[in-house]
C-alpha cells in the first residue's frame, strides 16, 4: 500500500484512456493511468478483426491495437497500473484515487474513461461465440456478414436501427422480440415492418445458441408457448441496450438520467473542477473506438490547459 501524489489519473485503459495517456504524457505530464484488473485495455481485448480503426489498411485484431495502444503509451513515459480504482474522491482541489489493491493517487486532475458495457443476454456460449457470429456493434461487424441471415435481438430504437442498418449487406434479417410489439418509436418500428428483407419472430427469446466455431443456429423459446424452436443464422446481434460504468462517480459528477457521464460539449469538462470524461462513458451515440479516442484527445489538451492554469 501507497500514497502517491502524480499529476495526472486517467481512470480506464480503453481508446480513451490510452489515447488522453498519450497526450497526457508527451505534454510531460506523466500520468497514471488506472487500467482495470480484468478489463485492462477495454472493450476491443473482447473482439477479433477491428476493419475501421483507421490506419490499419488489412485491419487490426483487438488485443493487438490495444497493446500498440498501451505500448506507445508507456513509451512516452504514462504508468499503467493493473488494478481497479475502487473509491473516488472527486469533488475537493486534490482528488484522491483509491485502488482495489490499497495504493491511493492525490491528483489535481483526473479524467474518467470506464467504458460502458453491452447488455448481455445470459445464455450459455455467449462469450464463447462473441466475434464468431454474435456480435453488439452493427457499425463494427455488419460488413462481415454479407449475404448471410442474420438475428437481431431487442425491440428498442437501438434495435430497429441496428437491423435497418444490417440490411445493407444481409440476404435476410430477422428481429427476434420477447412481446406482441416494439417499444420503438413509431417510425423506427414501422421502417422495420415494412422492409422486405426483414421478418419479425414475435414473443421469442433467445434461450441457447448452436455453434462450435461459429453460430449456425439460434434457439428460440416462444415467451407464450415455451415452444423451442431453431433458426439457422449465422449473425447474431444483441441489441438490448448498454450501461456506462459509472457506478464509482455518481452522485458526485452530473449524469443523465440512464447514469452517462455529462460534459459541456464540445469540451470533456465535468461539472467538477479538474474532472474530465471522454469515451463510451459520456457517449450515447457514436459508440466507436476512433470516437473514444478522439475525446481522450481533447480530454488530455482539456487536463493539461487545467492544470498550466494552476501554475
Ligand atoms: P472501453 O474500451 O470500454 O474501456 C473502458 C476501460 O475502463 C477498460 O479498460 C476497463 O478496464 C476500465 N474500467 C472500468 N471501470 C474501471 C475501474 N473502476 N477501475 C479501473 N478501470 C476501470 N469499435 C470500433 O470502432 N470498431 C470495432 O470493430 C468495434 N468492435 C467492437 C466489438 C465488441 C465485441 C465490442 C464490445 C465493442 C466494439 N467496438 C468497436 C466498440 C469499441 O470497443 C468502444 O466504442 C470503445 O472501446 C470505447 O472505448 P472507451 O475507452 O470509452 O471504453
Amino acid at each position: 500500500m501507497s500514497i502517491q501524489d502524480v499529476e495526472l489519473v486517467i481512470v480506464g485503459s480503453g481508446p480513451a484512456g490510452y489515447t488522453a495517456a498519450i497526450y497526457a504524457a508527451r505534454a510531460g505530464l506523466t500520468p497514471v493511468v488506472i487500467a482495470g484488473s480484468v478489463s485492462a485495455g477495454g472493450a476491443l481485448m473482447t473482439t477479433t478483426e477491428v476493419e475501421n480503426f483507421p490506419g490499419f489498411i488489412d485491419g487490426v485484431q483487438g488485443p493487438d491495437l490495444m497493446a500498440s495502444m498501451q505500448a506507445q503509451a508507456e513509451r512516452f513515459g504514462a504508468r499503467i497500473v493493473i488494478d481497479d480504482a475502487t473509491n473516488l474522491d472527486l469533488a475537493g482541489d486534490t482528488k484522491v484515487i483509491a485502488t482495489g489493491r490499497g495504493d491511493v493517487y492525490r491528483s489535481k486532475a483526473v479524467i474518467l474513461t470506464m467504458g460502458s458495457a453491452y447488455r448481455k443476454l445470459g445464455v450459455a456460449d455467449e462469450d464463447r461465440l462473441t466475434g464468431h457470429g454474435v456480435s453488439w456493434c452493427a457499425t463494427c461487424d455488419g460488413f462481415f456478414f454479407r449475404e448471410q441471415h442474420i438475428v437481431v435481438v431487442g425491440g428498442g430504437d437501438s434495435a430497429m436501427e441496428e437491423a435497418l442498418f444490417l440490411t445493407r449487406f444481409a440476404a435476410k434479417v430477422t428481429v427476434v422480440h420477447r412481446r406482441g410489439e416494439f417499444r420503438a418509436s413509431r417510425i423506427m418500428a414501422e421502417r422495420v415492418l415494412s422492409h422486405p428483407k426483414i421478418s419479425i419472430q414475435w414473443n421469442s427469446e433467445v434461450d441457447s445458441l448452436v455453434g462450435a466455431e461459429k453460430l449456425s443456429a439460434v434457439t428460440l423459446r416462444d415467451t407464450v408457448t415455451g415452444e423451442i424452436r431453431d433458426l439457422a443464422a449465422t449473425g447474431l446481434f444483441i441489441a438490448i441496450g448498454h450501461d456506462p460504468r459509472s457506478e464509482l462517480v455518481i452522485g458526485q459528477v452530473d449524469t443523465d438520467s440512464d447514469g452517462y457521464v455529462r460534459v459541456d460539449h464540445p469540451s470533456t469538462h465535468t461539472n467538477l473542477r479538474g474532472v474530465f470524461a471522454a469515451g463510451d462513458l459520456v457517449d450515447h451515440t457514436y459508440r466507436q473506438a476512433i470516437t473514444a479516442a478522439g475525446t481522450g484527445c481533447a480530454a488530455a489538451q482539456d487536463a493539461q490547459q487545467f492544470l498550466a492554469a494552476l501554475d
